[in-house]
C-alpha cells in the first residue's frame, strides 16, 4: 500500500472529502491509525464480542476525536474515517478465541499549531486511546447471565474459571480521544451502558478508586442523580440534628444546670445522630425527675410523666 508523506493511502482523500465541508488537498491533511478496541479482556474484567466490534466499524466512522485531555494543551480534534475489524494472525485472546481488534483511520487538518502533536504521532508517543460507546448487553462468562443480574462478580475466579463481561450489541459509538499520559492506570476502553442497564456500582467503584479516572455523559448523569439524592438526605439529616442538639440543650438546661453550655456543644458536635438521640432520652429521663412540675415532658417517658400528673394531683 503506497502512502505519502502525509500518511495518506490512496484513495483515502476521496473518503475524507466526504466528510469536509470544502475539498481538502493531501497536503491539507494529517493521516493516522489508531486501535480502537479489540476482543481481549481489559483491566475491567469487560472484553467486546467478535460481533460487537463488527458493528463498532459502522458506529466509530465519522466519530470525531479529541487527541488530547489537558484543556491547556489546546485540543485537538481528528476525526475517524473509515474502520475495520482485523484479526492478527497467529495472535490468540488469553481466553482462547482468535484475537480481533477494530482498526481506525483518522484525519486531522495540518496547522500551524498542530505541528508539535502530529510530530508525537509520528513517533508513537500518543497511541492509547479510550473509547466511549454504549452496548445494549453484557454477557456474564460463568452463566450467560445478562446485565448483572446472577451477582457474579467481575475478576473472581468460580472453580478455576475467571468471571468477566462480554460486551454485546453496541448501540451508539459516540467518543475517542487519545489519553494524555500512555501509561496512566486506568486508562484504555472506556465504556458505557444504555441508561437503565447501567453498573452504578462499577462507576462508583472507579470513582473511589484513587486513580484518574474519565466517565461518560452517562456515568456522568448518575453520578449526579446520585449526588443530588445524597445533598437531599444530608440536608434532611442536618436539620434533624439541629433539633435533636436543641432539646438536648433544652433538657440539659434541667437535668444537669452545672454543665456549661460550651461543654455540651463539644460534646454533642462529635456525636452521631442515634448517640444524640440517645443522650436526649436521657436527659428527658433525668429533667423530668429534676423539674417535676415542667410543663413540657418528653413523651417517651411515660413513667416519669405518670409521675408528673400525680403530684400534679396532689
Ligand atoms: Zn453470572
Amino acid at each position: 500500500m503506497t502512502t505519502n508523506e502525509n500518511g495518506l493511502r490512496e484513495g483515502e482523500i476521496d473518503i475524507i472529502n466526504n466528510f469536509t465541508r470544502r475539498k481538502l488537498a493531501p497536503e491539507e491533511v494529517f493521516v493516522f491509525s489508531l486501535v480502537l478496541c479489540d476482543n481481549e479482556i481489559d483491566r475491567d474484567h469487560e472484553r467486546f464480542s467478535e460481533d460487537a466490534l463488527k458493528k463498532l466499524e459502522t458506529l466509530f466512522c465519522g466519530v470525531t476525536g479529541v487527541t488530547d485531555h489537558d484543556p491547556k494543551a489546546g485540543n485537538q480534534t481528528a476525526r475517524i474515517f473509515s474502520c475495520r475489524t482485523e484479526k492478527v494472525p497467529g495472535k490468540k485472546t488469553s481466553y482462547g478465541e482468535d484475537y480481533v481488534r477494530l482498526t481506525a483511520r483518522a484525519y486531522m487538518p495540518r496547522t500551524d499549531g498542530n505541528s508539535e502533536f502530529l510530530m508525537q504521532l509520528d513517533s508513537g508517543i500518543k497511541k492509547e486511546v479510550s473509547v466511549g460507546c454504549s452496548v445494549a448487553k453484557r454477557i456474564c462468562s460463568i452463566c450467560g447471565c445478562e446485565n448483572g443480574s446472577c451477582g457474579h462478580v467481575r475478576g473472581r475466579t468460580y472453580d478455576g474459571k475467571l468471571c468477566y463481561m462480554t460486551l454485546d450489541e453496541p448501540t451508539d459509538a459516540y467518543e475517542w480521544s487519545f489519553v494524555a499520559v500512555p501509561a496512566q492506570k486506568g486508562a484504555g476502553v472506556i465504556k458505557s451502558f444504555k441508561k437503565g442497564a447501567v453498573d452504578t456500582m462499577d462507576i462508583e467503584k472507579r470513582l473511589f478508586s484513587g486513580t484518574a479516572q474519565s466517565f461518560t455523559a452517562d456515568e456522568l448523569n448518575i453520578l449526579a442523580d446520585n449526588f443530588r439524592t445524597l445533598k437531599e438526605k444530608a440536608a434532611d439529616g442536618e436539620a434533624y440534628r439541629r433539633k435533636l442538639e436543641a432539646d438536648i440543650s433544652k433538657q440539659a438546661a434541667f437535668a444537669l444546670p452545672q454543665l456549661k453550655r460550651d461543654t455540651l456543644d463539644f460534646m454533642t458536635r462529635k456525636m452521631s445522630a442515634v448517640q444524640l438521640e440517645d443522650l436526649c432520652k436521657a436527659l428527658c429521663a433525668k429533667a423530668a425527675k429534676n423539674v417535676p412540675l415542667r410543663p413540657q415532658l418528653c413523651a417517651e417517658d411515660k413513667k416519669d410523666n405518670k409521675k408528673y400528673n400525680d403530684y400534679k394531683n396532689i
